[in-house]
This record gives structure tokens, sequence and C-alpha cells, in this order.
């Protein structure tokens, strides 16, 4: 390599030194700065020769880079994006976005001192629980409730309290994969419960449990085949039918519901889900559910049932390794005061309000997005007005395709692969959906101040 074309790389403190570099240290941290300095040295150094002879290398123009390192380095990691996918529940875009009753009771609670574990009246100490545990009784009719990390913790702490070393019956048709993480043989492993399966994918039947019942058995397990759904020959066991079978062996029944609906779906017309309130009346011992899925609050994983039950799992010293701050008590609390009104849920409660929301209102953003659009960019683009559908997502209503009406924006210039390509590298990314050579935007997951970032980003990238 050419001595001369190295010699000419700064040291980092001669670049330290620089006027444009200076500036940058009054205004950012300095160790975001010099790690800046020496990442881009760093990357000068390992350019091919041809590439390293045409690097400007005043102190300007590598000042001028250095800012551009830092002021990346000096954003948070965590950012908002745009979801333009019509997925709702989307897990890697952080599942539920907040009611802003939600935001506001996490904002209070954030900000000082609260009465999460303590009564001033009584002057004694109290559960954390009792700010939520009383509106999960009467939401749901269950005795007694209980709330952790997430559903999938939920899950553990029950099977490691009640069926630890002892066996559990699930049907082979709900041994699912659910969001790629959760895996029930695997959660039954850490449990320290030993799976027993019944039945085969497509048909379970109540005999095949009644075999499978023998001295180790502590419960019968239901798991929701939320994300998939089978069609055609299927056949499952009534909740009731299982919990009867239960009760006759002296056995424990358990639900995991996975997305808590709370809300009646079957009445805006979405195919019929079972609920924890349907779950408590089957009889059902213990119910577990998500808190950011369809219930549209904070990560949990919220547990209902019999009171003698959650007394127990309380006991546990798992739960206390899985217990929820206070920042998330504090959402779900004012996430579920808002279903004391089921229609007043509908509306502020978003996941509820996008999935629920008129194909009339997305057919008016969509034309609203399509105009405003057309408005920058006049030529070299083609957008139109397509029929397609939503996805609640989040293993919540399966096979349940939801109509929607898309802006469809091609091209012919730029493929729909690059165009989404750009639009992810926005601040803030845009995520959208490509189909047919098109690039599509949902408005059903988008807000209409979300608009004027997709118009920007569109006229910025034609
Ligand atoms: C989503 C889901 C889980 C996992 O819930 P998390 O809150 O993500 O931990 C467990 N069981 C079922 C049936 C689910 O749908």
């Amino acid at each position: 390599m050419n001595r001369e074309v190295f010699s000419q790389i700064p040291q980092v403190e001669k670049l330290l030194q620089a006027e444009a570099v200076q500036q940058l240290l009054i205004q950012y941290p300095r160790c975001l700065v010099v790690e800046s300095v020496r990442e881009l040295l760093d990357s000068i150094r390992l350019l091919p020769k041809p590439k390293i002879e045409k690097v400007d290398f005043s102190l300007e123009s590598l000042g001028s880079a250095v800012r551009g390192l830092v002021s990346e380095k000096a954003q948070t990691s965590l950012r908002p994006l745009i979801n333009a996918t019509g997925v709702i529940l989307h897990t890697n875009f952080g599942r539920a976005p907040l009611s802003a009753q939600a935001q506001k009771a996490m904002l209070e609670i954030a900000s000082g001192y609260s009465n999460l574990e303590f009564d001033p009246a009584s002057n004694t100490r109290k559960n954390r629980h009792s700010h939520v545990e009383p509106l999960l009784r009467s939401l749901t009719n269950a005795e007694a409730a209980l709330v952790v990390n997430n559903n999938a913790a939920a899950v553990v702490l029950v099977l490691n309290t009640f069926a630890r070393k002892k066996e559990v019956v699930v049907s082979r048709g709900q041994l699912v994969e659910i969001g790629g993480s959760f895996r029930l043989p695997e959660i039954m492993k850490v449990s320290q419960a030993k799976l027993v399966e019944v039945g085969t994918t497509n048909i379970t039947n109540l005999g095949d449990y009644e075999q499978a019942v023998s001295a180790k058995t502590a419960l019968l397990l239901h798991v929701h085949t939320s994300n998939f759904k089978m069609v055609g020959f299927t056949q499952e066991v009534l909740l009731s039918d299982l919990v009867k079978l239960a009760q006759a062996r002296g056995l424990l029944t358990m639900s995991d519901l996975g997305s808590g609906v709370m809300v009646d779906l079957k009445r805006s017309g979405f195919d019929h889900e079972i609920t924890p309130q349907k779950a408590v009346s089957a009889g059902v011992d213990i119910i577990t559910f998500s808190g950011d899925k369809l219930l549209g609050g904070p990560q949990a994983g919220i547990i209902v049932g019999k009171k003698e039950y959650i007394r127990q799992l309380e006991k546990n010293p798992l739960s206390r390794a899985l217990r929820v701050d206070k920042l998330r008590l504090a959402c779900l609390e004012a996430t579920l005061r808002l279903y004391l009104d089921q229609d007043n849920a509908c509306k502020k409660i978003p996941v509820l309000e996008m999935l629920l929301r008129p194909l009339e209102e997305i057919d008016k953003q969509a034309r609203d997005l399509m105009s405003q659009i057309r408005a920058v960019v006049n030529d070299g683009l083609s957008l139109s007005l397509v029929d397609g559908f939503s996805q609640s997502g989040g293993g919540a209503l399966p096979a349940e395709d939801i109509p929607t009406k898309l802006v469809a924006l091609h091209c012919p210039r730029m493929s729909p692969e690059k165009i989404a390509q750009k639009l992810r590298g926005n601040e803030p990314p845009i995520l959208a959906r490509i189909a047919k050579g098109q690039v599509l935007f949902d408005p059903r997951t988008l807000r209409d101040s979300e608009f004027k970032v997709i118009v920007q980003a569109i006229k910025n990238i034609f």
C-alpha cells in the first residue's frame, strides 16, 4: 500500500482539534465524538487504494463526515416508525400503540412517586395488583387476577405451579408456534411439566383426553390456536366438555387464550373469538392472555381464574421474578378502565379503532393520501386506489382478512423494492407493502398526521 496515501490520514488528536470537530464537542458528549472520529479514520484505512486516493482529507471535509456519524449516534436507538403495512399487531413494530389515556397515566406515574404498594389511608403496605385486580374481576367475572411480564411468563408460572413434574394433556391441533418464539413444548420444558399430546392435528375428541389421563396428570390445557385456522374436516373438544372431564377426574383446566379480546367482535362481523369472559363462564380454572395484543395495552401476561389458584400462583417465587413494574400497571389500569364502556373502548383503544374502522373511512383516507402525493409529485409516478386486505396480526383473528383500500404507487424508473428501501431509510422509517410490482400503503394502520411525513418522503425520493 502506498505510504504517501496513508500519511495523509490525520491522527485522531489532530482531527479532534479541527474547528468543525471542536464545535461538535460543545454540542455532544465527548465519548461520542471521539468514537466517531476513530470510526471514520478506521473506515478510511479499510478503503481500497483507488478509493482512498479520492478521499478529501481537508479537515472541513473530514469534520463534516464526523458530524454525520455523531448525529446518528446521538439519536436514541428505540424510536418511532410509520407502519403502512396494514398489519395492526406486529411484534417487530412493538404490537399495540397505546391510548391517550394509557399514555397519560404512564407519564404521570413515571414522573414521580406513587402508591404502588402502599395505602396512604391505613398507612399499610398493599399488593401492587390491587390497582388492576378489581377491574379484571369485573370485566371477566373471574374471582381473582394476577399480572406478570407477558403471556409466555403467565403460562410458565401456571404450569410450574400446578404441573411441575406432572403431566399436562394438550391436543396436537393446539401445539402451535406463536409469533416465532412461543413454542409450547419448550415452554413446558422450562416449567418442568411433561407434555402429553393427544389426538391428531385436525381431530381431537373427548375420548382422546380421557385415555391420556393418568395418576400423573395435573392439568388439561386448552390453547387458543389464534394465528392459524384449520378448515375442512376438523374437530375440537368444547371448552365446557373439557372442564366437565377435568372436574370428574379431579384435574385442573387451563386456557391460554393468546390475544385477550374483551369486546364481542362477533357483533362487528368477525369470526367468533373466545373471550376471557366466555372461558370463565365455561368454568375454566385458570385463563391467561396477553396485554399487548387485541386488548390494546402494555406488554403483560394477564392471569384470571379461581381465587384459590391465583393465590397459589402468587406464592410461587417465580411470580416475584416475573412481576410487572409500575409503568405497565399504570398503563394497564388506564386501558382496562376504557373497557368499562365497550363502545368507548372501541373508539379510544387504537388497535380496536383500527380493526373496526369502517371501509368508507379508509377509502376517504386513501383518497386523501393519494391527492396529497399527487400535489407534490405529478409526473413519472402512477398512483391508484386498489382493494386489498389488512391483517390483525399478533396471533389474533386467523384467516380473517379485513377488507381495506390501498394506495398503490408505481414508478417505471424505480423498482418497488428500491422505493420500499428508500422509504425505510426515511426518518422516521416508513414501512409499506409490495405486491405485483407496486408499493402499497394501507391507511388502516396510519394516522392522518402521518400522511405529511409519507408525502414528504415520496417527494424526496422522486
Ligand atoms: C401470543 C401468544 C402467546 C405469547 O404471549 P406473549 O404476551 O407474547 O408472551 C402465548 N400463547 C398464545 C396462544 C399466543 O397467541
